[in-house]
């Protein structure tokens, strides 16, 4: 159910609709938007009796949402989300697109920062590295773990990025918290359902990567469950789904970049680097993904892919992810849309200016 304000529905009109569902045993989701408010209702097991909250003073009407998500569709919802970062001019969703750099994994200080000065250098806003690593194999590198997590702290600190990583259990995820910036649940955990409402209880955004072999409903869902614990700051990720082409690691999916936006209202950015697996299919895709309107990109960059210890094979070099970026802006362009600069309160404006060497 959705109880839609009217456009001049006061706030206390708006806190006795929420009390008044809170009452009833549900839970109340205030979704402003543009032109009016909604209460989304959720908790409930059948059909709420709208006619109380009908005759209450402020609403509009009261909507029976038969989708099986409801806080993520448009219905709630009609304008896109916008994901900001104060002190930036860093957006998900927004007219700016978002662009997220950096390794696979966070493999040592000298290896994240080498890539960090590159991918700044390149106007990336968002530093990715996993210290979590959900690998195939047991006997992979895992990765750093908290080790890893105040390193790219310190990129931060240094270069302004700000910083994506993902958790893998709620361990992770209570320690990701405290160091990061955006919170990754990855495609082999879109459906960690537990993990889900973990991240629906976090203060941070959730980047949301699509299931290996998830459908365009079971990803939306996955989004209404961190949702659904109230954290609406979801960005949901196309990485590519298993096929049976093998030409490519992954099929990345781009049709799904319009059907989403179709359906909800969330950002959604794409993963050429997963997407293809392979390294000279990631500039191409890239340009791809901004032409069919994604909100921005995560690709994969290190200083030296061929030493890499994980995902070396789809990881491109910095002059060429340099490139792309030339490229990113040519086709944003076209569409009316920017890569803006992190921001002047970053710490990156000093860095890029200054003509002092990096040091780790
Ligand atoms: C990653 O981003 O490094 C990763 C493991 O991604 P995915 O969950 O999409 O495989
Ligand atoms: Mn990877």
């Amino acid at each position: 159910m959705l109880v839609v304000m009217q456009a001049h529905a006061t706030e206390e009109q708006v806190r006795a609709i929420c009390q008044k569902i809170e009452s009833l045993g549900f839970r109340a989701h205030t979704i402003p938007g543009a032109e009016r408010t909604a209460i989304g209702i959720t908790g409930n097991k059948g059909e709420v009796e709208s006619g109380t909250l009908e005759e209450m003073p402020g609403v509009q009407e009261v909507i029976r949402v038969t989708k099986p998500y409801k806080l993520v569709s448009r219905d709630i919802k009609a304008e896109n989300t916008v994901i900001t970062f104060p002190g930036t001019n860093a957006t998900f969703g927004g007219k700016g697109l978002a662009i997220v750099a950096g390794p696979c994994s966070i493999e040592s200080r000298e290896q994240a920062f080498a890539a960090a000065e590159h991918v700044a250098q390149a106007g990336a806003q968002f530093f990715r590295g996993g210290a979590y690593k959900p690998r195939t194999s047991p006997y992979s590198f895992q990765g750093m773990g908290e080790e890893g997590l105040q390193i790219m702290a310190d990129i931060r600190e240094k270069f302004g990025l700000k910083i994506i990583t993902e958790a893998i259990d709620h361990e992770s995820l209570a320690l990701v918290e405290q160091y990061a910036d955006v919170i990754q649940i990855g495609a082999r955990n879109m459906q960690n359902f537990s993990l889900l409402k973990r991240a629906g209880r976090s203060k941070l955004p959730v980047l949301l990567k699509r299931g290996i072999a998830a459908t365009l409903e079971e990803f939306l869902m996955a989004a209404e469950y961190v949702m659904s614990e109230g954290n609406y700051r979801v960005v949901l990720c196309e990485r590519g789904v298993r096929t049976f082409a093998d030409h490519t690691r992954n099929t990345l999916d781009l049709s799904i970049v319009p059907a989403v936006q179709r359906l909800s209202h969330l950002p959604i950015i794409v993963d050429p680097s997963h997407g293809t697996g392979k390294r000279n299919k990631v500039t191409p895709l890239s340009r791809a993904a901004i032409a069919v309107g994604c909100d921005g990109l995560i690709v994969e960059v290190h200083h030296q892919p061929d030493q890499a210890l994980s995902d070396g094979m789809q990881s491109l070099f910095p002059e060429q992810f340099a490139d792309l970026m030339t490229q990113v802006r040519q086709i944003a362009a076209v569409l009316g849309r920017t890569v803006p600069t992190i921001g002047p309160h970053s710490t990156v404006a000093d860095y890029r200016t200054s003509t002092q060497p990096v040091t780790v």
